[in-house]
């Protein structure tokens, strides 16, 4: 087979190295990317969309059996709903495919050229990749290594028969009867969730003394609520320790043994890093722990040889992913680009949603600043009373000096869609006063966010 050279070599096809590819390709430089699996990686495939799809029909399904029971205030009434959940799995995988189809029909719009198969480095310049119709070799001025992560896998409990990964529990046809969730992070929690509103069973067994550790107390406790109100039961502080028969083996936090019988035990104790089995040990790229280190413009310790997305580290989302892959493509065309990004959004789907931006109230003052903290619940918020779900609320935090934003989290039903503001507040330095003096629309939830930057000034107007 002949021997391809190119400029730009991208490898992994997943949102960090699909949209370097494009970028790259839009700005005239001649790039090859190459997948093993499907375009669109974990992201699209396997991970961010499939999940969205699934935690929305549960949401769809569970409203109307609240209906169903005759609970609903709002004098609906409807008979007792069924799911069948090979056709919601149909209808999931039918996105996926839209999406996949797009993202190949977008390389080949902006004259990328793709090649299938797992790549194998030579050397830093040189990889081998084995396709259906033989070994192709490619050589590249630069590299970008996009290969991603994969499920962590606990020794005493492996993958296989009733142990499932995120990607086994995104297909099942079947709803499990009981599932028992190791992890209660992000995956578990908005998978466990979606399960619990389809008619599962679910029990959360969680290492730390909370859910969801990588958020303070205040933003997790409607979310604890409501997986309460679900009747999902929730064990913090508690190992599991392996499986006996099929039920899984527990230490509580008390020191107790329990079995806990399961049909499914979904394994979510975070990602690993994508390094392995495919030649990068041979390039001896410093590490930082087990991901690749990066600097400000994602090089990595060899000249020529870039990293983004989730082999480079936390936080391991997709919208970071992309916004690395459109700098490296940009640098590689001669555009002078740096890391210099104020805030990466974060975006938790659970009920109610939970978003961060910037620092916590902990953080900020963790970093020396003097802050001040608006918070506005939603129970005093008119669009959310109309919609029935007044959980939650919005925090801003800012320096006592400036009034210049810091950060801002919101938790409550639907507030994912509030990210962008939040974002977009700290990256274009405001202060409490732009918040407050712009006009939000009427009746949003978004008025949350004006009125807490009014509460941090000490003048708001619905509370
Ligand atoms: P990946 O998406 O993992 O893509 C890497 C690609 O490289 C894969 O397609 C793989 O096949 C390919 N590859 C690997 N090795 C080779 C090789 N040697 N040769 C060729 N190809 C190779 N993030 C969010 O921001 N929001 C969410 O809502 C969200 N939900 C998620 C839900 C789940 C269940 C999971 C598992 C993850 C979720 N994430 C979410 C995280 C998100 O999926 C990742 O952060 C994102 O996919 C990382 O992008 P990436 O390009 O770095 O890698
Ligand atoms: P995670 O890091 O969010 O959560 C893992 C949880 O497992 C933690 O709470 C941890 O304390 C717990 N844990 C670890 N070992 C354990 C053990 N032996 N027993 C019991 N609990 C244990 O990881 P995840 O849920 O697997 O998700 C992986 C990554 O995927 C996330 O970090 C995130 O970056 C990404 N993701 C993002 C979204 C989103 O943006 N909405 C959704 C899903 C996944």
């Amino acid at each position: 087979m002949k021997e391809i050279v190119c400029k730009l070599l991208v490898i992994g096809a997943g949102p960090g190295g699909y949209i370097c590819a494009i970028r790259a390709g839009q700005l005239g430089v001649d790039t090859v990317i190459v997948e093993a699996v499907k375009a669109g990686g974990t992201c699209l495939n396997i991970g961010c969309i499939p999940s969205k799809a699934l935690i929305h029909a549960a949401e769809e399904f569970e409203k109307v059996s609240h209906m169903a029971s005759a609970k609903s205030p709002l004098g609906i009434s409807v008979e007792a709903p069924k799911l069948d959940l090979a056709k919601t799995i149909a209808w999931k995988d039918g996105i996926v495919g839209r999406l996949n189809s797009g993202v190949l029909g977008l390389l080949r719009k902006a004259r990328v050229k793709i090649v299938h198969g797992r790549a194998k480095f030579r050397d830093g310049k040189t990889v081998e990749v084995e396709t259906e119709t033989g070994v192709q070799v490619i050589r590249a001025e630069t590299i970008v290594i996009a290969t991603g992560s994969e499920p962590v896998e606990l020794p005493f409990l492996p993958f296989g028969g009733p142990v499932i990964s995120s990607t086994e529990a995104l297909s099942l046809k079947t709803v499990p009867q009981k599932l028992v969730v190791v992890g209660g992070g992000y995956i578990g929690l908005e998978l466990g969730t979606a399960f619990a509103k389809i008619g599962s069973k679910v029990t959360v067994v969680e290492a730390t003394s909370q859910i969801l550790p990588q958020y303070d107390a205040e933003l997790v406790k409607p979310v604890a609520k409501r997986l309460a109100d679900l009747g999902i039961r929730v064990l913090t502080g508690a190992k599991a320790k392996g499986l006996s028969g099929s039920a899984l083996l527990i230490e509580t936090a008390e020191g107790a043994e329990e079995q806990l019988a399961a049909d499914k035990i979904l394994v979510t104790v975070g990602r690993k890093p994508r390094t392995e089995g495919w030649g990068l040990d041979e390039l001896d790229l410093d590490r930082a722990g087990k991901f690749l280190r990066i600097d400000d413009r994602c090089r990595t310790s060899m000249r020529g040889v870039h990293a983004i997305g989730d082999i480079t580290g936390e936080p391991m989302l997709a919208h970071r992913a992309m916004a690395q892959g459109e700098m490296v493509a940009e640098i590689v065309a001669g555009k002078k680009r740096i890391w210099d990004k104020r805030c990466i959004p974060a975006v938790c789907f659970t009920d109610p949603e939970i978003v961060t931006a910037g620092l916590s109230p902990d953080e900020a003052r963790a970093q020396g600043y003097e802050i001040r903290v608006g918070q506005f619940p939603f129970n005093a918020n008119g669009r959310a009373m109309t919609m029935l779900s007044e959980e939650g609320f919005v925090r801003i935090v800012a320096r006592a000096d400036s009034n210049l934003v810091l950060g801002i989290q919101a938790v409550g039903s639907g507030v994912s869609e509030l990210s962008s503001a939040f974002a977009l507040a700290i990256e274009m330095g405001a202060r409490l006063e732009d918040i407050a003096a712009t006009i939000h629309a009427h009746p949003t939830r978004s008025e949350g966010f004006q009125e807490a930057a009014l509460k941090a000034l000490g003048h708001a107007l619905h509370i």
